[in-house]
């Protein structure tokens, strides 16, 4: 992949080029947009860095681009460089039965990005995979994958990449070994995530990354709704805390007044907010829950550990999958809302 290949964002493209050439390149970088713009811009981006002709010109609405002959290039392009490497989100396929990770899926990954250019976004990939109603999640797995190649030497002595697709899929567990990784970055390494929505992203992970923002005019969460989101959440919360059962069913029932989209959503940020609860304890730094409440702001976070976080994960993709394959709202909720209570009591 070129950058001539790439439709607008010219102005991002000189900047990239130009950080490149003068060696600044940082070592955790998060391109952010949608699948269809940011894995093209992130595979020309990395076809540049890796190029060993780069082409600059005078005058044109790019400054450079890469070659695209050299060998390097052309290894680049058919996602076949040794120093290449990719975790994405998987689930369970007829071939797959247990365990599934990247490195299960390497070659189907590889042809799914080949056939549209990097444009296909997740529901195409799970399409290509078959597995359409399944949620799909980057693993523990794949982060000991990404620890140990990025410990290793790059194969062509320049850099060793690995790059992190749809990284809002991670999972708590691959997020506490990434977060590891990102504080003590090898020389000659570069983490690339790309995410389409930042909302989603663990604030732990996002301030150790420097972003590269793509035009993107379809975001889907507004900060309106998190403001609406973070209150509703604040008082599920308290209720869990409390374990005051009766109560509770009161605020499902205002949880429930939430269209299926905006449940949806207010689901996936909830399930974000527990994983930076538990990374933040783990971190030993403050989570900002905002409920106005001290007390409750530094002692909830503190009730989400290792021991509880995959089962409290676990309880959220179900509730989502639920959801989505439309069931009574409140039951799930209220089926959420028992698992979650039975699961901070196991901290
Ligand atoms: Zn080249």
């Amino acid at each position: 992949m070129q950058f001539k290949d790439i439709v607008g964002q010219r102005d991002t493209i000189n900047r990239l080029t130009s950080v490149i050439d003068s060696g600044r390149v940082s070592h955790a970088q998060m391109v952010l947009g949608g699948m269809a713009a940011a894995t093209p811009l992130a595979l020309a981006y990395l076809q540049y860095l890796v190029c060993e002709h780069r082409q600059h010109y005078e005058g044109g609405e790019l400054r450079a681009d890469s070659c695209g002959e050299c060998p390097s290039c052309k290894k680049m392009a058919s996602l076949m460089h040794p120093d290449l490497h990719m975790v994405f989100p998987t689930a369970a396929t007829s071939r797959v039965k247990e365990k599934p990770w990247s490195g299960e899926f390497r070659g189907e990954f590889r042809d799914f990005l080949l056939q549209n250019g990097g444009r296909g976004n997740l529901d195409d990939w799970y399409a290509f995979l078959g597995i359409e109603n399944k949620q799909g999640l980057i693993r523990e797995m794949d982060a000991d994958d990404v620890v140990e190649t990025l410990g290793l030497k790059a194969y062509e002595g320049g850099w060793r990449i690995m790059v992190i697709w749809m990284a809002e899929k991670m999972n708590a567990a691959f997020a506490n070994k990434l977060l590891k990784t990102l504080e003590e970055p090898l020389p000659g390494t570069l983490l690339m995530l790309l995410a389409e929505d930042d909302e989603k992203m663990l604030p732990t992970i996002k301030s150790r990354v420097q972003t590269i923002r793509i035009q993107n005019p379809e975001s889907k969460v507004k900060n309106s709704d998190n403001a609406e989101f973070a209150g509703l959440l604040v008082g599920w919360l308290r209720m869990l805390f409390k374990l005051k059962m009766k109560e509770l069913s009161g605020q499902v029932d205002k949880m429930a007044t939430l269209n299926r989209e905006q449940l949806k959503q207010f689901l996936q940020y909830a399930m974000g907010v527990m994983r930076d609860c538990f990374l933040s304890t783990a971190a030993g730094v403050p989570c900002a829950l905002g409920s106005g409440d001290e007390k409750f702001d530094s002692q909830f976070p503190k009730m989400i550990t290792v021991n509880n976080i995959e089962t409290i994960e676990a309880a959220f993709d179900d509730a989502i999958f639920a959801i989505e394959r439309n069931a009574y709202a409140k039951i799930a909720l209220m089926e959420l809302s028992f698992r979650m209570s039975k699961a901070l009591k196991k901290r």
